[in-house]
């Protein structure tokens, strides 16, 4: 990849990477302005193979999203239902808890739970539904609820926010999402997401969850109307809040889907400007181990690119997206661990089936061992979401 950057106008910028020195907003506009993605690409993945050298790795995961209906309306979100339309929805416990069989036959790790604010469950249901989840197997990662939902289960508990997220992490809480971030300037916050926590609402959420000891990821929503300044500025409050506390175990970097929402965006990110994100977010973020190349946002052949352009990470099997599908998201339901795998293997990586945390739980050297071949199998549950999605 050396090769990309010897005539490059971004030679200086390797060289300051190569050195080990930290870039500076200034270095990260340069980088997003470039045309020269595939010299971009050669500062990320040399970047990217000092942290984690030729791994690559993913989750066996569910998503769940106990209820759409919520009492913000985010111009972007095209998510969120009010009581009166036909199609909101909102889980009992008990059918979480069966979500979460269902998901432990297929040997997931984690569950992944967010949802709308809640116009009227008390804040019991969210402590109730950890405990019973915690109940149904200990070794279930529960990576559960954004900040703007955390801010809203303060309010409905009364409580601060320390003391919100202590009681949901006594009842069962591992890690915080890091969803909700869109974009962190004010004005196109505003211009996106009137009603939403503020950036420093979001970060405060993070910091104080950290302190707890606790761990998350945190995102950016990009390609919608904010400028490249704009994402500098927003990469920039990340990389500060992670040399304070060091509590972000990845970055997940999420492209705009344009569809069924108020904000008509022209042109939606392409796949030029999906990897110099990854690409830039990897050089700028020297403080994060890893980047998530979210295959539901960017679809998974360009996710198995981006490994080499500054991701490391392709996220989860998932097998049940509604918040990217509900905005016009073209990528299946799920990924197969078998497709994961292969992807990651294609791309010249190793791949690595990771927890919550980043951790590895297994680690394929190629050839896999005879019978013990990643999992393939769509099964019956796996079957019935795509045929409902
Ligand atoms: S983005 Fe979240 S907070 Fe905003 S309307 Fe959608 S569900 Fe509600």
């Amino acid at each position: 990849m050396q090769f990309f950057v010897q005539r490059s106008e971004l030679r200086d910028l390797y060289d300051k990477v190569a050195a080990g020195q930290r870039v500076s907003e200034a270095d990260a506009l340069r980088l997003f302005e470039s045309k020269d993605l595939n010299a971009v690409g050669a500062i990320a993945d040399l970047a990217r193979q000092r942290k984690v050298g030729r791994r690559a790795s993913y989750i066996i995961n569910r998503y769940v999203n106990y209820s759409n209906y919520c009492i913000l309306s985010c111009q972007f979100c095209s998510f969120a239902r009010k009581k009166r339309d036909a199609d909101g929805f909102q889980l009992t416990v008990e059918e979480i808890v069966q979500k979460a069989r269902e998901a432990l036959s297929l040997g997931v790790t984690e569950l992944h739970i967010v949802g709308g604010l809640h116009p009227s469950l008390p804040f019991s249901y969210y402590t109730d539904m950890l405990k019973a989840l915690r109940a149904v197997d200990a070794r279930l990662q529960l990576k559960c609820f954004t900040a703007v939902e955390v801010l809203h289960l303060a309010w409905l508990a009364k409580k601060t926010v320390a003391e919100t997220l202590g009681a949901l992490k006594e009842a069962g809480l591992d890690s915080l999402t890091g969803g909700g971030a869109e974009i962190f300037r004010k004005e196109v916050r505003s211009a996106i997401a009137r009603g939403k926590e503020s950036a420093e609402e979001y970060l405060d959420v993070h910091r104080t969850w950290h302190r707890l000891g606790g761990r998350s990821t945190c995102t950016m929503l990009y390609g919608h109307v904010e400028s490249l300044a704009d994402r500098v500025d927003h990469l920039r409050q990340l990389r500060s809040l992670q040399d304070e506390t060091r509590g972000f175990v990845g970055f997940v970097p999420l492209p705009y889907q344009p569809e069924n929402n108020d904000i008509p965006v022209q042109n939606p990110p392409t796949g030029f400007d999906t990897l110099r994100t990854v690409a830039v977010s990897r050089i700028y973020l020297d403080n994060f181990d890893h980047l998530t190349a979210y295959w539901v946002g960017m679809g998974l052949k360009l996710a198995q690119v981006a490994l080499s352009y500054g991701a490391d990470d392709l996220h989860g099997t998932i097998i049940e997206e509604h918040i990217f599908h509900m905005a016009g998201a073209k990528s299946p339901q799920l990924q197969t661990e078998a497709e994961m795998v292969k992807a990651i293997r294609e791309a010249g990586c190793t791949p690595v089936q990771r927890n919550t945390f980043y951790e590895p739980i297994k680690v394929w050297e190629a050839p896999a061992p005879a019978g013990a071949e990643p999992n393939d199998k769509r099964s019956n549950v796996l079957e019935n979401n795509l045929a409902t999605a």
